[in-house]
């Protein structure tokens, strides 16, 4: 039996990369200083799979930004507003050219935006998107897999196994950058420049190759499917000595095991953490050359390995195929789960014990050959640690699952309908026409990082901390005042981030010291861990929105965020479905909701930035999760009376797909990200009569521009047009943490003259 890794994080136990990227970008470093740190972690990186006993390891995972950027230089697909960066950039220095195309180019008299990224498939990781052409032509402009696969052999030997996307998922996860084709039919071009690569390898003595192909996993078309068959086809007809793998993963392979099973590749892999279930249907199709790579190690989390369920499976798979054709292996590559648990000292050992990251991981992978080999001492340690999980005190708390047990129908219905409501508001709070507020978050200055920089390494008493706090608060409540906005907010000073000021307060979080990972380029994020069932002890918001309401005469908005967007960003239980977890956050953040209202906040806005990015990459799954989704928002809003009138907020503002569950959540105001779009998007909601409220971004806060009165009028007049004016309120897209004071101002004042001026002409009736 085999076993092997897919793919290890690149960024380095203390972040290495980053630091060094951002210097080199700064200009603090040269290209010599940024190699010879890449270098140090790929080669660290081999060490700990070689030390863990990993049989293949993969090289070319490494990359600067981004894998499919990688692949993009790889294959030469470099969009034509790059040519002057590259005659500009010096010979053989093609790392200014990739750095340009992840982060766009604005230098010698050059400003060329950035490539498009975008999420990768279901993860938080962001890959920068391929721009396609109608006569795209392919051929290998980069070097970089070639070198890192001859590094790895001096260290790895035949274990070294170069890693590349796949050419059917590589153009799938791209785009069409002009009308008049569709990139799938660029497959006949794209692989022979594959065979040309993979050939490559084979001389340099590569004996296996793994090659990416997620999108085996996805709904597919049958121009789709056939690519699938064409592109393995020419690829085993044009390379021979070599093994090709195959890898799948994030979900089951449904209506493609039989396409999958049947391509002329020596090995498939598959993540049986995701979708365990699809082992039977694989095993009863595959045939005879087949080997089989069983992902049963969780590449996406950081909980323990079950070794007696992952046992089953592999039992099960060489009982029919021998162990000779079973692989063992992580789930999908290990880019996702923070690097190593050893350093987390902080942790209490009880849960700590529960828990492995990527490192660990490595070492289940191993371990799980000799469990499957008869050895009996390491199944047993796993299988107190997993005991000691399931009946721990600190993950259970019997009255959470009790009071998740007794939720209603009624519990997730607001007391009446919404125009009783609307009624109640209107009578409540006599907003004019185009009701003008901000989405809660204000310009998070240095000086308010800095202050909580201070209390942290306690240089900064708390007394001292929430003055300064205070002041900042009130300086923004006069300031909203002056301009004249009718909803105001406190600015969210007190927050280091959305999920974590949350996670910090509520049982059942805990946050790492260096559970980094990454998710674009050079940003790194350290999601809580939610190891245990969730409850509130204490008030978490109410002090700083009742101390704002107290500054001013105006309404206040309590602030929020939802129990879908806290799971989604961050390390979920394995242990229980996704949903009960959800739904005991909701609880959490339903009787925060209550404590604000009984305190005297009648707006009360709950963010579901991330409900989207949740959905299945499986269309027939997005009912399922829709549902349970959009009810634990209503659990969360639906407690306080009619008269309290509830927001929501979304970063996004494609809806066409989900418009009817986003109706479904009954929010008494949607505040979404328009402005970009020219309102163009908000056709799904004009579409489908959208009966509440709704405020249509204005202004785009992803950028320090300041949109002017009159291109925010229109805008506005747009809305006007697609829905009924007296529904609309006027905010900017999303929250301005990060934008600075003076465009802020700007930007506001002339929303609010925007909104003045749509009073004047638009007539609401
Ligand atoms: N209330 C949050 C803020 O204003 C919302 C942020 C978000 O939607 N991403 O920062
Ligand atoms: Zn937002």
């Amino acid at each position: 039996m085999l076993t092997q890794n897919l793919g290890y994080p690149r960024i380095g136990g203390q972040r290495q990369l980053k630091k060094a990227c951002e210097h080199y970008w700064a200009g603090k470093i040269d290209l010599t200083e940024l190699n010879k740190v890449a270098r140090t972690i790929k080669e660290q990186n081999w060490q700990t799979q070689l030390d863990a006993g990993v049989d293949l390891i993969p090289c070319n995972d490494f990359s600067y930004y981004d894998q499919v950027l990688d692949t993009s230089l790889l294959l030469g697909v470099i969009p034509q507003r790059y040519s002057p960066v590259l005659s500009q950039v010096k010979t053989n220095n093609e790392i200014d050219l990739y750095f340009a195309m992840a982060r766009g180019y604005q230098k010698n008299g050059l400003d060329i935006t950035a490539m498009e990224m975008t999420k990768w498939l279901d993860t938080n990781y962001h890959y920068i998107v391929p721009e396609f052409t109608a006569t795209q032509e392919f051929r290998i402009f980069n070097e970089k897999i070639f070198c890192e696969y001859n590094l790895a052999k001096q260290q790895l030997g035949e274990k070294a196994k170069p890693v590349l996307l796949g050419p059917v998922s590589y153009l799938l996860l791209g785009k069409e950058k002009e009308p008049g084709f569709e990139r799938i039919e660029l497959i006949k071009k794209l692989v022979p420049v594959y065979v040309e690569i993979i050939n490559r390898l084979r001389k340099q003595g590569a004996t296996w190759i793994q090659l990416d192909e997620p999108c085996l996993a996805l709904d597919l078309s049958k121009k789709e499917k056939e690519a699938f068959d064409y592109a393995y086809r020419v690829i085993s007809h044009g390379v021979s000595g070599v093994k090709i793998l195959v890898a799948t993963y994030f979900e089951a392979l449904l209506d493609n095991v039989e396409l999958a099973v049947n391509l002329p590749v020596t090995a498939l892999h598959i993540d049986l953490v995701r979708a365990p279930e699809q082992l039977d249907e694989v095993l009863a199709l595959i045939p005879v050359h087949l080997q089989l790579s069983l992902g049963v190690v969780d590449g996406r989390n950081v909980w323990k390995n079950d070794y007696e369920k992952s046992l089953k499976l592999i039992n099960k798979a060489v009982e029919k195929l021998g162990a000779g054709r079973v692989i063992i292996a992580p789930s999908c590559s290990l880019l996702h789960s923070p690097i190593d648990l050893e350093l987390e000292t902080a942790i209490d050992p009880e849960i700590k014990n529960w828990m492995a990251f990527a490192k660990q991981k490595l070492t289940e992978v191993t371990e799980l050959r000799q469990v499957a080999e008869g050895n009996t001492a390491l199944l047993d340690t796993n299988k107190a640690a997993i005991a000691s999980r399931r009946s721990s005190q600190k993950a259970h708390k019997q009255a959470v699952k009790n009071r998740l047990a007794a939720i209603t129908e009624a519990d997730a219905t607001r007391e009446s309908a919404f125009p009783v409501r609307q009624k109640l508001h209107r009578e409540r709070y006599n907003f004019p026409a185009f009701p003008t507020t901000t989405i809660g978050s204000f310009p998070q200055t240095d000086d308010i990082r800095q202050l909580r920089a201070l209390l942290k390494k306690g240089e900064l008493s708390l007394e001292q901390y929430d003055r300064a706090i205070e002041q900042a608060t009130i300086e923004a409540i006069r300031w909203q005042e002056e301009i004249g906005l009718d909803v105001l907010v406190h600015g969210e000073f007190e927050r280091n981030d959305m999920v974590e000021y949350f996670g910090e307060q509520l049982e059942g979080f805990l946050f790492t010291k260096y559970g980094w990972v990454q998710s674009y380029g050079s940003r790194c994020v350290k999601p809580p861990v939610i190891y245990g069932d969730v409850s509130r002890p204490n008030d978490m918001t109410v002090r700083w929105s009742k101390f704002a309401a107290a500054q001013t005469d105006k309404p206040m908005k309590g602030m929020l965020t939802g129990p879908v967007t806290i799971l989604q960003w961050s390390f979920v239980r394995d242990d229980q479905p996704r949903e009960v977890t959800t739904n005991q956050i909701a609880l959490a953040i339903r009787d925060e909701v209550l404590a604000l209202e009984h305190s005297g906040i009648g707006i009360v806005q709950i963010d579901e930035a991330a409900i989207r990015e949740g959905l299945p990459l499986r269309k027939a799954k997005h009912p399922h999760y829709l549902n349970w989704a959009v009810k634990a928002f209503r659990i969360t809003a639906s407690g306080v009376q009619d008269k309290t009138q509830i927001h929501t907020h979304m970063c996004y503002s494609e809806f066409n797909n989900i418009i009817e569950h986003i109706a479904a959540m009954d929010a008494d105001v949607i505040t979404i990200e328009t402005s970009r779009s020219q309102m163009e998007l908000l056709q799904a909601f004009a579409h489908f009569e959208y009966p509440n409220e709704i405020g249509p971004g204005v202004y785009d806060i992803h950028s320090p521009r300041v949109p002017t009165t009159a291109e925010m009028a229109s805008l506005l007049a747009k809305a006007a047009e697609l829905l009924p004016a007296r529904h609309l309120w006027v905010n900017p897209d999303c929250g301005l943490k990060t934008r600075k004071w003076p465009e802020t101002k700007a930007a506001l004042e002339n929303m609010v003259a925007a909104a003045k001026q749509a009073r004047e002409q638009i007539s609401v009736d």
